[in-house]
């Protein structure tokens, strides 16, 4: 199978690697330039950061990239909340042993670009633009950024990895059918770093993700191997005295700092370059259904874009190779069938992805200092120490492989039992106490004797 992939990011890559596996002809074109710097020569390591959890790295696995995707990567154990200038909270993100991973998006993209260059019946392509689709021929035209040529390419497979703002999904888009949404947050990004000399002096663990939570405004910060705190600033992006758009010199952005950030500010030296020399970084939600038309399929941001909230655009998109690819696999040269039922498998729990991401947004934002919501983490935490199988949603997201949609139906159980304990002023009064603990191993007790009669 003579197959083309556009966009080598992170879904493109793993993609090829996947299927030239398997003995098809892979040719994936990106429309930038090479990332990697060409040997002896640094190259430039501005990127925002990601989390990686369990089944993203099962995704990697199967092209046995694991271990070296582990090695540019730091375990995050936890998150540190920043409540204010003086309180921090720390809250665990799983069991002893388990943790996300933050990695650059960008040495994350370059390492996948080393690994695809090295499977056989991969062909890589840079500086090639995708401007055009016929989706019943199967022909796409690339123009070249070298010298502005423009040429046709044909391929049995075509797969559009081109993220978010896919122009092989604008192909689909426009056919009688096909149906299409995006929502874009209120909110975009900026990226900041603080300085590993900086991070250390203030005593900002390096196996957390750091949070300072402000209602409308948020900071993010994620450790990197090297030390260095990768940082996320989110501000709406207009209409508001702290958006984006408002802060226009110097002076207003110290002083959003200093009023909403005090204690973040000594720790980023760059802040002024950074913020201003930056790019904001939008979050969208992407629907498209069908993904597929002809021989012509989606994957990755281009088919199901998330907002980060939850931490698993990247992850979805990794697991939705596997998925694609075991469908090919499965159904030999039947093309149309190997589609449909990709699209039957994967788009539920897309979707269910889709969803939590857009709530758990707002949660993150706005109620992270609220006392109610550490107090409910609190509570889960003891529920999980009594049960350590029993997980919270966010849990069964981060540390298992369930689909999602399966995971959210499985948290029926543990939400029970902590909404009711919320909503006992009682039982919070001593979240370490005996009669809580009476109470959950009675909740469970009963859970389990209803689900054996049943
Ligand atoms: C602020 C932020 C934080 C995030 N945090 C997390 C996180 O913690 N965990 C997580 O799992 N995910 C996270 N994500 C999401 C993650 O970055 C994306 O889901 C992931 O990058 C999707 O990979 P992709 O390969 O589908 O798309 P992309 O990474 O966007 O790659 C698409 C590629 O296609 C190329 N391309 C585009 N158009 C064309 C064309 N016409 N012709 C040729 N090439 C083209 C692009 O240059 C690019 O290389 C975050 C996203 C944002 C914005």
């Amino acid at each position: 199978m003579r197959v083309v992939v556009v966009g080598a990011g992170l879904a493109g890559c793993l993609f090829a690697m996947l299927l030239a596996k398997r003995g098809a002809r892979v040719t994936l074109f990106e429309r930038n330039p090479d990332p990697r710097p060409p040997e002896g020569r640094a190259g430039s390591s501005s990127s925002i950061n990601l989390t990686l959890v369990e089944r993203g790295f099962a995704a990697l696995a199967a092209a046995g990239l694991r271990d070296q995707v582990r090695a540019i990567s730091v375990p995050v154990n936890g998150r540190c909340i920043h409540v204010d200038r003086h309180d921090q909270e720390y809250q665990p993100y799983g069991n002893p042993g388990e943790a996300l991973r933050s990695v650059s998006r960008a040495t994350l993209n370059k390492l996948l670009l080393d690994a695809a260059a090295r499977t056989p019946g991969v062909e890589l392509r840079f500086g090639q633009r995708c401007i055009e689709l016929d989706v019943e021929q199967g022909r796409l035209v690339f123009e070249s950024a070298a010298n502005g040529t423009r040429y046709a390419h044909t391929a049995d497979l075509i797969v559009g990895a081109d993220g978010a703002r896919s122009t092989v999904r604008l192909a689909l888009q426009r056919r009688h059918g096909v149906n299409f949404s995006q929502l874009y947050s209120r909110h975009t990004n900026k990226e900041l770093r603080i300085p590993a000399e900086y991070a250390r002096r203030a005593g900002l663990a390096n196996d957390a993700l750091h949070v300072w939570p402000r209602g409308d405004l948020m900071l993010l910060g994620f450790p990197n191997v090297d030390g260095d705190i990768t940082c996320t600033l989110q501000l709406p992006s207009t209409d508001s005295p702290t958006s984006f758009a408002a802060i226009r010199t110097e002076r207003g952005l110290l002083r959003l700092f200093e009023e909403h950030f005090a204690d973040a500010l000594p720790l980023i030296p760059d802040l002024v370059r950074d913020f201003f020399d930056h790019p904001e970084i939008p979050m969208v939600t992407i629907r498209c259904e069908p993904w597929s038309c002809a021989r012509v399929t989606l994957i990755g941001d281009a088919a199901h874009a998330v907002w980060p909230a939850y931490g698993q655009g990247a992850n979805a998109a990794f697991e939705t190779c596997t998925i694609l690819d075991a469908c090919l696999a499965r159904n030999g040269s039947d093309l149309r069938k190997a589609l449909a039922e990709y699209e039957q498998l994967r788009r539920p729990d897309t979707n269910a992805i889709a969803d939590l991401s857009e709530r758990h947004f707002t949660e993150l934002r706005s109620h992270l200092r609220d006392p109610r919501f550490l107090l409910r983490k609190r509570i889960e935490r003891r529920v999980r120490s009594l049960f350590p199988e029993q997980r919270s949603l966010y849990e069964r997201i981060a540390f298992t492989v369930t689909p999602y949609a399966e995971a959210i139906r499985q948290d029926v159980q543990f939400r029970r039992v902590v909404d009711a304990i919320c909503a006992s002023d009682e039982l919070c009064a001593d979240v370490e106490g005996a009669a809580l603990e009476r109470f959950i191993r009675a909740h469970f007790a009963t859970a389990s004797e209803e689900h054996a009669s049943a």
